[in-house]
């Protein structure tokens, strides 16, 4: 794949599993030269140079448990999970607050927020009901009871999303939410017992009727929204006959080669293109038409 990279990928912050696994090493690295993420519930707190605040243990509420990030320069970097009950709404300015910060900050803040956001979610055992704690730096959740001991791991949840081709066409469809204008490549959750080139067959004839074969991986994006992993696809379709499932899409249809360049020009520019409105670089469907575009 070429050109820019996706959005919340391309943290450079070391990860450092082997602290994880080390109660004393991680206990070293909880010192005045670790530094918080500063969180207002899931929101970041940005400051007026545009990146994300960041603060010292000290800041964080005594009652809240602290997620091991990574190792920064050397030092612990570390997120508080949100108190029980203090988690809000999603704020409506998030959007614009996300577009100011740099892609690495980005990817740093979007792999914070899926992590607190699951421990504020699995405050108790999915088994036994039971509370749970916070373990090997945040990376796990104990279930309390002696009788259940059941561990807990942070979930990603995959998503396929793909670009079906037939005739020099793109398959493009749109949710009612979007906005006017606007189409998107199709997508799902995989379910159980599928593989991504079965949930993609499946997405596709569901919300489009259509078949397709030939199912390939082109790309992925880690998407915060939980806990999505945005896996990019591209497929063939030999029948372009198209009916829509009008409980997932008000519209879906074909777009040529030149709708889509136009569209991805007017997208870049934060415009709509004379056919449709694009998606937003911050949407993986963005760089998959990207990508097509480029392969000519
Ligand atoms: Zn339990």
């Amino acid at each position: 794949m070429s050109g820019a990279k996706v959005a919340f990928a391309g943290s450079r912050m070391d990860r450092a599993d082997h602290i994880r696994q080390s109660p004393e090493k991680l206990a070293e690295l909880m010192d005045h030269r670790a530094r918080l993420l500063l969180l207002e519930g899931l929101d970041p707190v940005i400051g007026e140079d545009c990146t994300l605040g960041w603060g010292s243990l000290a800041d964080a509420d005594p009652a809240a448990e602290l997620v091991f990030l990574g190792l920064n320069g050397g030092r612990g970097c570390f997120a508080p999970v949100p108190l029980a009950g203090s988690v809000s709404p999603p704020n409506p300015r998030l959007w614009q607050a996300m577009a100011t910060l740099s892609p690495e900050e980005l990817a740093i803040y979007g792999g914070a927020r899926s992590m607190v956001d699951w421990h504020a979610r699995h405050r108790h055992c999915a088994r036994c009901g039971n509370s749970t704690v916070l373990a090997k730096g945040g990376w796990q959740r104990n279930c309390t009871s002696p009788d259940c001991k059941a561990e807990h791991f942070p979930r990603v949840d995959p998503v396929t999303i793909m670009l079906v081709e037939h005739n020099g066409h793109i398959l493009l469809g749109r949710q009612p939410r979007f906005p006017a204008g606007n189409y998107s490549a199709l997508a799902g959750f995989v379910e159980p017992g599928e593989t991504i080139e079965e949930a993609v067959a499946r997405e596709v004839s569901e919300e489009a009727g259509v078949a397709v074969r030939d199912v390939s991986y082109v790309m992925s994006q880690p998407w915060p929204f939980p806990s999505s992993l945005m896996i990019g696809c591209h497929a063939w379709a030999d029948d372009p006959k198209v009916t829509v499932d009008e409980t997932e899409l008000e519209d879906a249809r074909w777009f040529s080669r030149a709708e889509v360049e136009e569209a991805m020009v007017a997208a870049k520019a934060g415009g709509k293109g004379q056919a449709f409105g694009a998606p937003p670089p911050s949407a993986v469907a963005h760089h998959l038409l990207n990508w097509w575009v480029e392969r000519g």
